[in-house]
């Protein structure tokens, strides 16, 4: 199954928690060894042994980095050694996610922005304040900023009003609600208007409420009133707070408020194989720290 780009988020972090806290051990052991001065506990930490890859398991580390570059992150996780790496190989991308509003909120000042230079600059060479040889040239590079500003930020308002405002909903919901009333509940009021009459007849008695009537309202009303609650509010959950439950309805759920800054993309997604350490590479490891601490403490 192939891993959404959420899922390999996770398992980037997993990796790395693990990778640190190994590392971590190893770390504090030395440190907390007091047989050791200071200097040569901090000799001891740089000329550390690396912590085995998560990958090959090798004592080679293994590489976990977040760079940012415009609007996005790349994560990379790979092996350690550079020169024959294991097939530990995870690389995604991950764009900003952008506030609607935040950004509706940007674009929309930026535009107040451009207006007002535009106003003042024509104000200045009307009145010949400060005559500029480049007048045109600039008022023209002002009106096409303006009218790139306007046209991205009418295409986030209108991506948002798709997403959080969609007049197909919003006349879906409309509908139902209609529905609801002139149909379900009408049918229930006559139901209960026409089992009054037969009470005032003597047809019936008024302890004797038929069995239609609970029937209708079960299958009826509260199904009906439930659908349309799930279709006005998509997300609802309940929050506790200071020993209260607070019920919380969003009109959308709240990956809609945000969209991304530009693409997300998955690279790569290998994960090393994990052969079983060799005995013998294990031990090469262990002298090797020994002895270099040795020397370098001289
Ligand atoms: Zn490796």
């Amino acid at each position: 199954m192939e891993e959404s780009l959420s899922q390999l988020i996770d398992k980037f972090y997993t990796l790395k928690e693990r990778y640190d806290a190994s590392r971590q051990t190893k770390i504090s052991k030395i440190i907390s060894n007091k047989e050791l001065s200071n200097r040569e506990k901090r000799l001891k930490v740089t000329k550390m042994d690396k912590v085995p890859c998560v990958g090959c398991r090798r004592a080679v580390g293994s590489v976990f980095s977040v760079t940012r570059n415009g609007a996005a992150r790349t994560f990379i996780a790979k092996c350690g050694d550079a020169s024959s790496p294991c097939p530990l190989d995870i690389q995604f991308i991950v764009a900003d996610r952008i506030n609607y509003a935040r950004a509706i909120a940007g674009g929309q000042s930026d535009i107040n922005d451009i207006k007002t230079r535009i106003i003042i600059g024509k104000n200045n060479m009307l009145f010949d304040y400060s005559p500029d040889a480049n007048a045109t040239e600039w008022f023209s590079d002002l009106s096409e900023q303006l009218e790139e500003t306007a046209q991205a930020t009418g295409k986030i308002v209108e991506s948002n009003i798709m997403i959080n405002d969609n007049p197909e909903n919003i006349a879906e919901l409309e509908t139902f609600k209609k529905y609801f009333v002139d149909e379900v509940l009408w049918g229930y009021n006559n139901m209960i208007e026409k089992y009054k009459q037969d009470v005032a007849v003597g047809e019936t008695s008024s302890d004797n409420v038929p069995k239609t009537l609970a029937q209708y309202y079960i299958d009826d009303i509260a199904m009906w009133a439930r659908d349309i609650n799930n279709l006005e509010y998509p997300e609802m959950f309940v929050e506790h707070h200071n020993n209260r439950y607070i019920l919380i309805q969003q009109q959308n759920p709240e990956t809609n408020y945000f969209f991304n800054a530009s693409d997300d993309k998955i690279i790569t997604n290998t994960e090393g194989a994990r052969p079983k350490p060799k005995s013998r590479t294990l031990s090469a490891a262990k002298k090797t720290p020994k002895n270099t601490t040795l020397k370098a403490s001289k």
